[in-house]
């Protein structure tokens, strides 16, 4: 026997020094856990509260009440080789009483220990549903358009963009921005937001897409904490002009092509140029390309095209300008212009 081994004090076995390892852990109290734990979550949407904070929840009710279990038990440093098994039941609606049977090893010796954990569920609408159900906005987006009334597309557009925006912001955890309502009315849309984040990141992101401008327009609401508030009226107001539509000014036809970036791209319909002017184009509208009608061209003869006019059945002759390329036999697509009785080539 080595003479310079030790003898734990406590129970008489070899140890390294002080206590021998079984001693010692049993000395140390390795678990403790939370007997009760309320949990508050939201019975609209679900979210959770965490003292003052909400937070979306998007985990299941069984991952959720271990979570909840898990965090309500607590385990001393030293502790190796956990193995957490947990059951749970309801004893009432309100109340999910979950028990934790704990196996791990501590200083190297087998321990165990099992506990039970209640959680009281209650429920209090979050700060989001209950800012929704009070009808809360910041400042309304109005959709219009120059001229004219923004059509069943750009409608669709600019409210497919603004849930887009609203759903990343509510996934960057910004739980205060939302849609408040969508409202169609006769010169376009409303759309009535929660916060001027929102509020900017839409209008801005519309006029990207459609062309057109916003001005804002903002309106004192009252105080709020000692800070003034303002509601914010962003007025998107889109072109005259969309993409396709063809007009005629001063007996020659022109055709929109772009009006993003504060930039209106028109193409001559008769020399086939490419035009660029800040300013929206005068003129008379005609129509837009993707109404166009087709034709058949029955022959060419230099600059004329002859075709058959699908309503009439008619044989027209129309000028062909050289950047149209077409061929006899081939189809044409074009625009009536009623008031002139003319037949526009669109390509
Ligand atoms: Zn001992
Ligand atoms: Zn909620």
């Amino acid at each position: 026997m080595d003479i310079k081994q030790n003898i734990c004090p406590k129970c008489g076995e070899p140890s390294e020094e002080g206590l021998c390892n079984k001693c010692k852990a049993e000395e140390v109290d390795w678990i403790t856990f939370d007997a009760r734990v309320q949990c508050i979550h939201c019975p609209t949407c679900g979210s959770l509260r965490h003292q003052n904070t909400w937070t979306d929840c998007e985990i299941d009710r069984d991952k959720l009440i271990e979570e909840i279990a898990l965090d309500a038990v607590h385990i001393h440093d030293d502790v190796r080789d956990l193995k957490v098994e947990l059951s749970s039941y309801d004893p009432s609606p309100n109340r999910t009483s979950v028990r934790v049977d704990v196996h791990a090893k501590l200083y190297g010796v087998p321990v165990e220990s099992s506990c039970r954990v209640l959680i009281l569920w209650s429920k209090e609408q979050c700060d989001r549903c209950s800012r929704y159900s009070g009808g809360y906005y910041a400042g309304t987006i109005q959709l219009r358009a120059e001229g004219r009334k923004p059509d069943e597309y750009e409608k669709e557009r600019a409210i497919e963009i603004a849930n887009r925006h609203e759903n990343e912001l509510q996934e960057m955890g910004e739980r205060l921005s939302f849609i408040t309502s969508t409202d169609e009315i006769k010169e376009g849309i409303d759309i009535v937001i929660s916060s001027h984040n929102l509020g900017e990141l839409i209008s801005r992101s519309i006029i990207k897409e459609l062309g057109g401008k916003v001005t804002r327009h903002p309106k004192l609401a009252g105080q709020k904490n000692g800070r003034t508030v303002y509601r914010m009226t962003y007025l998107v107001r889109l072109p005259r002009y969309q993409k396709g539509d063809v007009f005629e000014d001063k007996g020659r036809y022109y055709e929109i092509r772009g009006t993003d970036a504060n930039v209106i791209r028109y193409f001559d319909l008769q020399d086939g140029s490419l035009k660029i002017s800040k300013e929206e184009p005068a003129g008379r509208m005609i129509g837009n390309v993707k109404n166009s009608e087709s034709a058949y061209v029955n022959y060419i003869n230099s600059d004329i095209a002859g075709i058959l006019d699908p309503k009439t059945y008619e044989n027209k002759e129309c000028i062909l300008y050289p950047w149209l390329e077409v061929l006899e036999g081939e189809e044409v697509r074009f625009l009536r212009d009623s008031d002139k009785d003319r037949i526009i080539f669109v390509g």
